[in-house]
């Protein structure tokens, strides 16, 4: 680190101070680098509909290589980039590189939708919901080929701050998601009031579906998203029997490793290519 010039040691320096251990001063200096050179990659996780198979849209997540580290997951590094400050930038950049791909697929005559992972910070960002606006709108894009995903804890972690911007977002005609649903506090009132138009089931629900009560749970969440008037999206699809229980159970859209991993764009076209002839 020392090689790399002076506001390396700077910053290393800063964090100490601040009692974070070794190791995680180098992944954090390393991912300054990595957004600073516009190295965050953005991949593509195909969005099923349960009740045609149709690919109807895709799941942007945010990846890292490093040349030492190797691949580092964003389970990881979103937190990292949450706590030194770096969320906003990092989200921008996986944003504008899905809306490019976006409109490349638009003009190829596709229709998918484009859900991206929103963290606290970037809700808050000054004039959000117009600088989105904006960028969607040079992309020739409509903001209603867009899902913006929030966790439950975002939504309702400043209730009233999130469902002004929540609202806010809705009325110019994007789609809200709450992602990992079920595994945070929302309360039934609190959802009610919330600005959202689907609740993505979270994989540990997925995961349980074969014992009577983890079936059951499952079937709660999709009767309570029915009668608000939300779709819903099952996390974490990884094998058949999961999918044909999910379709019975009344699911809207299916997501997971038994259709497709997370893949970088150009594989994302190709695979998308091969799933439309066949
Ligand atoms: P998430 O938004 O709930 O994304 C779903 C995660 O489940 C992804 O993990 C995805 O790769 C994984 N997944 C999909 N299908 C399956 C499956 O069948 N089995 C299993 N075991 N896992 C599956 P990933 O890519 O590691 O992302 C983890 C989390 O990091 C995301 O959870 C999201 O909260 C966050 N994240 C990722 N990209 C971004 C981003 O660009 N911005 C923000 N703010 N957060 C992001
Ligand atoms: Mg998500
Ligand atoms: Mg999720
Ligand atoms: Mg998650």
């Amino acid at each position: 680190a020392k090689s790399q010039g002076r506001n390396q040691v700077c910053f290393f320096r800063d964090m100490t101070s601040q009692g974070i251990g070794k190791k995680e001063l180098y992944i954090q200096n390393r991912l300054v680098n990595a957004v600073n050179s516009q190295r965050i990659q953005a991949w593509y996780q195909p969005i099923i509909e349960a009740s045609t198979g149709a690919c109807s849209g895709v799941e942007v997540l945010a990846r890292w290589h490093d040349d030492e580290l190797g691949w580092i997951g964003p389970a990881t590094f979103i937190p990292i980039a949450e706590s030194i400050g770096l969320i906003r930038e990092l989200g921008q950049q996986v944003w504008l590189a899905s809306l490019a791909a976006a409109e490349s697929w638009q003009r190829q005559g596709l229709t998918l939708s484009i859900a991206v992972n929103l963290s606290k910070r970037q809700l808050f960002t000054p004039y959000f919901t117009e600088k989105l606006l904006e960028e969607v709108s040079k992309h020739q894009l409509s903001p209603g080929s867009i899902i913006l995903e929030v966790t439950e804890s975002v939504a309702l972690l400043d209730v009233e701050h999130a469902a002004e911007r929540l609202q806010e977002l809705q009325e110019a005609g994007f789609r809200i998601a709450i992602d990992d649903f079920g595994t945070g506090y929302s309360s039934l009132s609190q959802l009610h009031e919330m600005h959202v138009d689907e609740l993505k089931i979270d994989i540990s629900f997925v995961r349980r579906l074969n014992d009577p009560r983890g079936l059951s749970m499952t079937q709660a969440i999709i009767n309570l998203a029915r009668a608000l008037n939300l779709k819903t999206v099952a996390e974490g699809v990884e094998d058949e029997e999961a999918a044909t229980r999910l379709r019975e159970l009344g699911v809207d859209y299916l997501q997971g490793y038994h259709f497709a991993k997370p893949m970088p764009r150009e594989d994302f076209e190709r695979w998308l290519a091969q799933r439309n002839k066949s």
